[in-house]
């Protein structure tokens, strides 16, 4: 059984937090359980782009900071990290760090944020379905991760949280590099479990005090779910997570991926410990609109002929809506397989060329790129 702590936290004042992620963390032990004096700390926050705590698409600033300190007070030095969508240098992070809050906390605090750039290769002769993996070189430079993830739908895996946040050890641009390679949402996912299996985090956190509903993980509506949660599991935080918000473990890919591998996948192997998740439990949590393919892909065996066909011809597929885009590019510069383009200065799809990874839609930081289900893929499904 892997444990799970619950804190119930009503909102993002300082106090309040501190005490959710301590009470969460005692539960487990302990900071110094994880954290022994004079390690180097890498907390890895969700800081997908650049959005302002409250539009909750980002671990909250006071989430971290609460983190931080408890790893200052068992004498280790915290690092706060990620590597955002679009370019991986120092210009793009400041501007995220500033926007996300976290320059703010980290200046009142006295919190390292990461500026190192630089990336790295390295192997993991254990992944399933990679065996190395090109990484941002803070990754390396720490003695120890502590994922502090966000609780948000997800267009493509229908939910992001302790494991899917740490695709972003992977460098900036780097990741539509994996979309490609893995087109498929089961590769996808096993490459995700991958990650988190070389990554190793010593603790998980979720910032689920406010989390996103709806068209996530960037497009979404914040939704107060009003926990934090703990566990050194990244796997079966992730199940209580999930099952705070009403989605069926069975549901998630990457859960599944996990199942496989003998990881904790269902509410039976987790030993909730705190609040109550029942107490927590939110039952009209929305769910994308469009939400993903998988099901194509398991009565038609994944990257068959007619599955392509009909993903293509039918499956949800990205809309530009012109009014309100602003040009920016960072849909054209991060589609992996290059199948937008601008035209008059607004994108354009090609669909036969387009993965389906819906980047394009966690990446516009103007909301104008929709998701849409075709009317005969909502009838068959
Ligand atoms: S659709 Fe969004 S990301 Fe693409 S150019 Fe317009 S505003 Fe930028
Ligand atoms: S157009 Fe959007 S959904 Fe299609 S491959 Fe590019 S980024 Fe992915």
């Amino acid at each position: 059984m892997e444990k799970v702590s619950i804190a119930k936290c009503n909102d993002y004042d300082s106090k309040h937090v501190y005490e959710a992620v301590s009470k969460c963390i005692e539960l487990l032990g302990g900071m110094s359980r994880f954290v022994e004096p004079g390690m180097r700390v890498l907390l890895k926050c969700n800081l997908l782009m650049r959005k302002k705590p409250e539009e909750a698409a980002t671990t909250h600033p006071e989430v971290a900071a609460a983190v931080a300190r408890l790893v200052k007070e068992a004498g280790g030095i915290p690092v706060i990290a990620d590597s955002p969508g679009g370019l991986f240098t120092e210009r793009a992070l400041k501007g995220v760090y500033r926007v996300c809050g976290m320059e703010e906390v980290a200046a009142r605090d006295g919190i390292e944020l990461n500026y190192n750039v630089e990336e790295i290769t390295v192997s993991h002769p254990e992944g399933k379905i990679i065996k190395s993996l090109t990484v941002i070189k803070a990754l390396e430079e720490a003695d120890a991760v502590i994922s502090i993830a966000k609780l948000k739908t997800h267009g493509m895996a229908l939910y992001t949280g302790a494991v899917k946040n740490l695709f972003g050890v992977i460098p900036g641009t780097t990741k539509a590099e994996y979309h490609l390679r893995m087109k498929k949402i089961k590769d996808f996912s096993d490459m995700l479990v991958d990650i988190c299996t070389y990554v190793k985090p010593v603790l998980s956190v979720m910032d689920a005090v406010v989390g996103m509903e709806g068209q996530g993980p960037s497009a979404g509506d914040p939704r107060k779910i009003g926990a934090i949660l703990a566990s050194e599991s990244p796997y079966a935080l992730d199940v209580a997570s999930v099952s705070m918000v009403g989605i069926s473990p069975e549901k998630v890919c990457t859960i599944q991926r996990a199942k496989e591998r003998g990881l904790c996948s269902s509410l039976s192997e987790v030993n909730l410990a705190g609040d109550s998740l029942e107490e927590l439990k939110i039952h009209d949590f929305k769910i994308p609109s469009h939400k993903h393919v998988g099901f194509i892909e398991q009565y038609f065996g994944g990257d068959s002929p007619i599955a392509r066909f009909i993903n293509n011809k039918f499956g949800p597929r990205p809309v530009f809506i012109h009014d309100g885009c602003v040009g920016c590019r960072d849909c054209e510069k991060n589609c992996p397989p290059k199948a937008i383009s601008m035209v008059n200065g607004k994108p354009v799809v090609d669909l036969k060329e387009c993965i389906r990874c819906y980047c394009c839609q966690e990446l516009c930081p103007q909301k104008t790129v929709h998701i849409k289900r075709n009317w005969l893929f909502k009838t068959f499904k």
